[in-house]
């Protein structure tokens, strides 16, 4: 496709990778059919290729978008079934990611959602802020009806994230032998699920890994990147990069562990968000589930019949590229797994749930329907988001795959 852009605009190094993409982009449509928004609402500017369109139009005139443009542009997931469908292999993250930073910039939003999308990249990467305001929210959301609608969502999503297990001890000592690794803490899933981590470690341990936690500032930059505040995302990001590297003054870590996998997809694209310092970081990046394909795993528990339905993340199975790892070991450890045909996105996406609950709830809905048809005694995803977004609709136990490994591989059951 032609672009327009000046010299001068190009110098943005953002602004530049947009317009490769738009350039390899040949506007034939294959993307469409796989957006979870042109399937629930049929409009060709909920698709890709529309939205590709309002970008450029957006980017090259530099102006401010108008609310009907803001409007489609957030209404996207970011789940990224379009990058996996478009056959000319267009980057379609660089244009989102650019958009989403350029109307952030451009101010153009209404007060009221200014706060309430400050708030959320403000409390979400704050572990001390989020845990007692979690609670605050889940009472408040109470008397959500009488609230204006822009902060009755959050309150909707607070009240239904499911309540922290206790944390387990650690049961296993610290190895110095073994291949060393990074085990990321996050920081939504540490205040409503630090049972994820521990089992984790438990799990790498147990094989014969040095694990050291890492957290920088006690988030990935994830959240912020997605809200499009890129300069609080980078942020986050450059202090997480320069905790690792500081670790690995006399032993490099072979891996950087995710246990989270949209904060995977974030940190695996590194080199671009941070430059080529952190591209090392980024490439060595690994969902905890793909590490442990590599590993022989000592299966000590019965687990054989234990009906599970897997659940892929986009940002595992679109993103990281690495979703048969799930069913590939659970499987090898003797669980009954089974995969629902339905692969739309479930409807979190990060903070989407929050900010566009009528089209959350559908995909939701229509998630919790195809893993329910498979009739499991347990749901698995490797997602603290979509576990979440998940649980609030179905009537059975939803986990983090590691759980699983670890009840079967001698540890606690989920
Ligand atoms: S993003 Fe890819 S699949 Fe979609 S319209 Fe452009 S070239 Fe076609
Ligand atoms: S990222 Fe997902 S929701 Fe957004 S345009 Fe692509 S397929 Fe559609």
């Amino acid at each position: 496709m032609r672009t327009n852009f000046s010299r001068e605009q190009l110098t943005d190094p953002h602004i530049a990778a947009a317009e490769q993409q738009l350039r390899a982009c040949v506007h034939c449509g294959i993307c469409t059919a796989t957006c979870p928004t042109y399937v629930l609402l049929g409009d060709e500017l909920d698709g890709p290729r529309g939205r590709i369109q309002l970008i450029q139009d957006m980017l090259e005139k530099n102006v401010r978008p108008s609310a009907k443009v803001t409007t489609h542009i957030d209404r996207c997931l970011s789940c990224l079934a379009c990058v996996s469908t478009c056959p000319s292999g267009v980057q379609y993250p660089r244009l989102i990611d650019a958009a989403r930073a350029h109307i952030e910039r451009s101010g153009s939003r209404p007060l009221s959602q200014r706060f309430v999308r400050w708030a959320l990249g403000f409390v979400l990467p704050r572990r001390r802020l989020l845990s007692p305001l979690l609670g605050l929210g889940r009472f408040a959301a109470r008397f959500a009806a009488i609230l204006p609608k822009a902060l009755r969502s959050p309150l909707e999503v607070a009240a239904a994230v499911p309540h922290a297990k206790p944390q387990p001890v650690e049961l296993e000592a610290h190895s110095t032998v073994g291949k060393r690794v990074a085990l990321h803490q996050g920081c939504v899933q540490e205040v409503v699920a630090p049972q994820i981590t521990a089992a984790a470690r438990r799990v790498l341990v147990r094989h014969g890994f040095d694990v050291t936690l890492v957290e920088g500032m006690g988030c990935c930059g994830a959240l912020n990147h997605h809200l499009g505040q890129t300069q609080a995302a980078e942020r986050y990001a450059a202090a997480l990069v320069a905790e690792i590297k500081s670790l690995e003054h006399d032993r490099a870590f072979e891996s950087v562990v995710t246990t989270a996998s949209g904060c995977g997809a974030v940190m695996s694209d590194y080199g671009f968000q941070l430059g080529e310092h952190a591209a090392g970081i980024a490439s060595r990046t690994r969902d905890i589930v793909d590490l442990l394909r590599d590993v022989p795993l000592q299966a000590s528990t019965a687990v054989k019949g234990v009906r599970v339905a897997c659940h892929a993340p986009c940002s595992l199975t679109h993103g990281m590229k690495k979703a048969s790892a799930v069913p590939q070991v659970l499987r090898s450890l003797g669980f009954d797994v089974v995969e629902p045909r339905d692969t739309l996105c479930c409807g979190s996406a990060g903070v989407y749930n929050a900010l566009e609950p009528e089209i959350a709830a559908q995909l939701q809905a229509r998630k919790a329907a195809a893993l329910m048809t498979t009739k499991p005694q347990i749901i698995a995803t490797g997602n603290i988001g979509c576990l979440a977004q998940i649980a609030a609709a179905v009537g059975v136990p939803v986990v983090h795959p590691i759980e699983l490994i670890d009840w079967a591989t001698g540890g606690l059951s989920p």
